[in-house]
């Protein structure tokens, strides 16, 4: 019968770590269209590394010092690679008084009574801290698919720091897999247009950047309008963009509370398991028929 059928193939995929909600799951994601990935976590491993540094007046060491110190107060995976990159150089990093995000931009912080700010080069251009060398060297770090964030400190530009987070080995794969069942991938990120397009380029995908998170939401939502949507993301800070897809999925740390806000969850951190979920509900969906 046919919730015999859907219960069966509910218990095979939780065995292989795929949990999904219910049986309503399935038949909405053998209809899939298109799936779109949160990037960073998901689509790479999540843990950045310092690649680059440079400096206004050449003391690289100073900028990653004032970084470290505003970046204290940051628990983003970017901060979490400055810090580890300074304690690495030897810095005592002094931590900055009253951190606080600057939501989808950076982290600002006062240090010896000045503002210091480290992330979107954007938003240090807008507040005025940019010269054109920077820009160039910005410019190029982004095309080779590095975030680079800018630290400035009194409305004035001390440097860059430029990371890379690697995508998961499984990331083209799964691209590739989905992409053969007829089904289109779609980075979504608050990361630059040039970074994100070059990491998008790597594995074969759709992108859209420079999103805050409210954009990730309207995104989806936009795209729900056309196609069947699925949303893959690392089920904490995505859970409203998880919310306005057609099936929300939860991969990574996030997991322990993702059935709370998504409709399945994908525990063993695998990409691939996308493809496999979607390939799993259309051969029980075509077996009911
Ligand atoms: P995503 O998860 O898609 O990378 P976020 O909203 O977490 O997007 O961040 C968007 C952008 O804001 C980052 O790419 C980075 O440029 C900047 N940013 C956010 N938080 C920090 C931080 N603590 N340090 C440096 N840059 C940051
Ligand atoms: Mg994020």
């Amino acid at each position: 019968s046919v919730p015999a059928s859907i219960a069966s193939s509910l218990s095979a995929a939780a065995r292989r770590g795929l949990l999904m909600k219910g049986g309503a799951v399935i038949e909405t994601a053998a209809g899939i269209q298109l799936v779109a990935f949160d990037k960073t976590g998901t689509l790479t491993v999540g843990r950045p590394v310092v690649t680059d540094l440079w400096s206004v007046d050449g003391d690289d060491l100073a900028t990653l010092a004032l970084a470290a110190g505003v970046e204290a107060g940051s628990s983003h995976p970017l901060a979490e690679a400055i810090l580890k990159r300074a304690e690495e150089a030897g810095i005592a990093a002094k931590a900055g008084r009253n951190a606080r995000a600057v939501a989808g931009r950076g982290v600002e912080a006062e240090i010896e009574g000045e503002t210091a700010f480290v992330g979107s080069p954007r938003y240090a251009a807008e507040q005025g801290a940019m010269t054109d060398e920077a820009r160039n060297r910005i410019e190029a770090l982004e095309a080779e698919g590095k975030t680079v964030a800018a630290v400035f400190r009194a409305g004035r530009l001390q440097g860059i720091v430029a990371l890379r987070d690697e995508p998961r080995e499984d990331a083209r794969r799964a691209v590739e897999e989905l992409s053969s069942l007829g089904v289109r991938s779609m980075m979504l990120t608050g990361d630059n247009g040039r970074t994100a397009a070059a990491i998008a380029k790597g594995l074969s995908m759709e992108h859209r950047a420079e999103l805050l998170p409210d954009d990730k939401v309207k995104a989806i939502r936009s795209l729900a309008e056309g196609d069947a949507v699925m949303m893959v993301g690392d089920g904490i800070n995505d859970a409203p963009a998880l919310a306005a897809a057609q099936i929300g999925v939860a991969m990574g740390s996030g997991t322990d509370v993702a059935l709370e806000t998504a409709d399945a969850a994908l525990l063993a951190n695998r990409v691939s398991d996308v493809p496999a979920l979607i390939r799993i509900a259309r051969i029980t969906m075509g077996n009911i028929r």
